[in-house]
């Protein structure tokens, strides 16, 4: 099992398939992203918000692997934005996970209403410059948004990480991210389960001698995207990376494509606040 890597605009590599940890607890973390770690992930997606930071960072230092092995991102919190309390926060997440930088910092959420993300971007720009995050990018940030950062005329986000499954395609964001050379990672990549027992899945799953998991991480994997499936079942953890060996038939993956519904399982990026 090879792991495709997606080059950022910074030069810098990155698993296609990483490993999510929303509504981990800290105390399970550690071990599951052992499991994570052991199963062959080397990208893990973890957040201020998560509360797990402590847990990531101890599965990362007991695993033995070399830090440049593993692709560490984490983000910053809504309430954290801004250009004195952004910086400060990402100090305390490196704290929590016992690093010395992370290889990408992320904005959660553009929280238009608190206006402060265009600040709050120049304050990361200067954590990327000391070299606290190796990449800087957003999440949830819708065309407006992505252009407005673009505009300020410094750093281009890497990643603009969005929700993204077959109900919601987002295509509009993921049209501005390819133009403006941003790279576009899925969360909920599987609609938090609820994608899974699509009938339409099902039968291609079936027909393929796959799992849906798998034939849903095998559809974003041929679109280019990268995904950052969640699971804390070792078996099911180890079956979403084996998706990388799976390659479905050209019509099966349009069948797929033509899921879009519309239908969010997170809040709208144009409220959220
Ligand atoms: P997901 O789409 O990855 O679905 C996870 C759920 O699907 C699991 O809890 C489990 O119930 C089920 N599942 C997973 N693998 C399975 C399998 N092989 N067979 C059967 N069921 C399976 O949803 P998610 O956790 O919301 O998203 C993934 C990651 O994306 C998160 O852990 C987090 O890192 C990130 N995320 C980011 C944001 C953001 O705003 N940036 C928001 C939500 C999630």
């Amino acid at each position: 099992m090879t792991i495709p890597q997606i080059t950022l605009n910074t030069g810098a590599v990155i698993p296609q398939i990483g490993f999510g940890v929303y509504k981990v607890d800290d105390s399970e973390a550690e071990g599951v992203v052992s499991t994570a770690l052991e199963a062959g992930y080397r990208s893990i997606d973890t957040a201020t918000l998560y509360g797990n930071e402590r847990g990531v960072g101890r599965a990362i230092a007991a695993s033995g692997i070399p830090r440049d092995e593993i692709f560490v991102t984490t983000k910053l919190w809504n309430s954290d934005q801004g250009s004195a309390s952004a910086p400060a926060a990402v100090d305390r997440s490196l704290e929590l996970l016992g690093l010395d930088a992370v290889d990408l910092y992320l904005i959660h959420w553009p929280t238009p209403e608190r206006g402060l993300y265009l600040e709050t971007w120049t304050a990361l720009e200067g954590v990327l410059a000391d070299g606290r995050a190796r990449a800087i990018g957003v999440s949830n940030f819708l065309p407006e948004h992505l252009d407005a950062v673009v505009a300020l005329g410094g750093t281009v986000p890497a990643v603009n990480q969005i929700e993204l499954h077959p109900a919601l395609q987002q295509r509009e964001v993921v049209s501005a991210n390819i133009r403006l050379g941003i790279a576009t990672e899925a969360w909920s990549p599987l609609g938090q389960g609820g994608a899974l027992s699509d009938p339409v899945v099902v039968e291609i799953a079936e027909r393929n001698g796959v799992t849906p998991a798998q034939a849903i991480l095998a559809w974003h994997l041929a679109s280019g995207r990268i995904v950052i499936p969640k699971s804390v079942t070792p078996s099911r953890i180890a079956e979403n990376l084996a998706s990388v060996d799976v390659v479905l038939p050209g019509e099966d993956l349009e069948r797929i494509d033509a899921l879009e519904s519309g239908g969010r399982v997170g809040p709208d990026p144009a409220t959220m606040n």
